[in-house]
């Protein structure tokens, strides 16, 4: 393949790994898992603190999951995306009974890249406007639509070389970097009048979108300053705009809740997913959005279809796992996340180089500061330089026995384990 390098080593043969990873780095081939821990070509076993990609929320080779999707290959693998199936439907109806709100119709898509790019699309036919407003530094996709709407400043490097990623204007983060605010209430009503702004500085006329994420993910794990989506929510109804939740990563449990905009009271017009719905078995994301929206798109005969949306055997998988996430899995959440966040706390006491620990559920940061200048790392523009202890944490880590993710920009651990994972785990981690 053009765009991955050979690796030559372990016990394999050779594996090709994505032409991200440095091929003299010490990534693990990664053969088994089961619950919170995968297991390398040589035995290895590790704690799977990233739940890959933030999105193994079952945990590893559950087996209510994988009987699922072993069924419906059996009985059909495969059903047209423009024909009916009764697994997409089943798993369709499951979807609008633990939406937020009133959202109730689903269209399937294949990533959460693509179930943003429809999301944006339904938007823009629905408020017949053609801009979506999303944060910098935020994380929403990386095809070329999806890539416009995030705001992370690699991302938009890689894009914006050839094409000019339009009809996706940003605004600032609620986070107390961006603003000179003296309390938590005052950084919400700052960030919001500043949303307020870009919404009119735009043309009200012309935006027919917010798209955010309620828990920032790999952008750092942060949440907003309580009151900031109230306030979002009532300048998107003044200016008549939509408001777009995506819950590619705070959904399906990760936050504590179905969604991540659950955990701020808040009923946004649309939710996106993809990961945690199948808990990553198999691809399969969508948007859902209220019954008035489903019937605008449907008059406008708008064709949003892909070959392989909704494809029976994910919707097999995404209707075990919520099964497993209503079955105790976000009961668990609940149980061990305040464990988790007291165990990273006790960081910020112990360590100079840690800044900050953030984030919500089993969704969580650790940000660091510079090892010599004791400055924050975190740069929600993206724009500063320093030395970055997080590469030589993560390694350490990995070399004893722990996966963690890396955050964009690379200043963080972001910490994420199975919605499965144990108190006992969350210590040894
Ligand atoms: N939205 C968020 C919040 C994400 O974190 C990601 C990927 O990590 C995406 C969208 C894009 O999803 P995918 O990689 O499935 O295209």
């Amino acid at each position: 393949m053009a765009n991955e390098r050979a690796r030559t080593g372990g016990s394999t043969d050779t594996t090709a790994i994505p032409h991200w990873y440095d091929p003299d780095s010490s990534v693990p081939t990664i053969v088994e898992g089961e619950d919170a821990t995968v297991f390398d070509d040589s035995g290895t076993a590790y704690l799977d603190f990233q739940s890959q990609l933030y999105c193994v929320n079952a945990g590893h080779s559950n087996e209510a999951i994988v009987e699922a999707m072993t069924e419906q290959a059996r009985r059909i693998p495969y059903v047209s995306s423009a024909k009916h199936n009764d697994t997409r439907s089943a798993l369709a109806g499951r979807l609008g009974e633990i939406a937020p709100g009133s959202l109730s119709d689903v269209y399937f898509a294949i990533s959460g890249s693509e179930a943003n790019e429809t999301a944006a699309q339904i938007a823009r036919v629905v408020k017949d406007a053609p801009k979506v407003l999303t944060r910098w530094q935020s994380y929403h996709g990386g095809t070329a639509g999806a890539g416009s709407l995030t705001g992370d400043p690699d991302t938009r490097a890689t894009l914006e070389r050839h094409a000019a990623t339009t009809g996706a204007g940003k605004f600032l983060p609620p986070l107390p970097e961006c603003f000179d605010a003296d309390s938590p209430e005052d950084l919400a009503e700052q960030a919001a009048d500043h949303v307020e702004f870009v919404i009119r500085n735009e043309g009200a006329d012309s935006v027919a979108a917010i798209l955010m994420e309620p828990i920032a993910g790999t952008s750092g794990a942060y949440t907003a300053p309580p009151g900031y989506f109230e306030r979002l929510r009532e300048i998107c109804d003044e200016y008549d705009v939509l408001l777009i939740s995506d819950e590619v990563i705070a959904g399906f449990g990760r936050c504590g809740e179905w969604f991540g905009i659950d955990t701020e009271g808040v009923d946004p017009d649309m939710i996106t997913f993809a990961k945690g719905v199948t808990s990553a078995y198999v691809p399969l994301a969508g948007v859902v959005v209220d019954e008035g929206i489903g019937e605008t798109v449907r008059a406008d005969s708008f064709d949003l279809g892909q070959t392989f949306a909704g494809h029976p055997v994910g919707c097999a998988a995404g209707l075990a796992a919520i099964e497993e996430y209503e079955g105790g899995l976000i009961d668990n959440v609940a149980e061990v996340g305040p464990h988790l966040e007291s165990r990273l706390r006790d960081l910020e006491d112990e360590y100079d180089v840690v800044d900050t620990v953030r984030g919500r559920g089993l969704l969580w940061s650790v940000v660091f500061a510079d090892s010599e200048s004791g400055e924050p790392l975190f740069d929600p523009l993206g724009t500063e330089e320093g030395e970055n202890p997080v590469a030589a944490v993560r390694s350490a880590a990995q070399e004893q026995g722990t996966l963690f993710g890396a955050g964009r920009p690379d200043v963080q651990v972001i910490v994420s384990p199975p919605l499965c994972v144990t108190e006992a785990e969350i210590d040894e981690a």
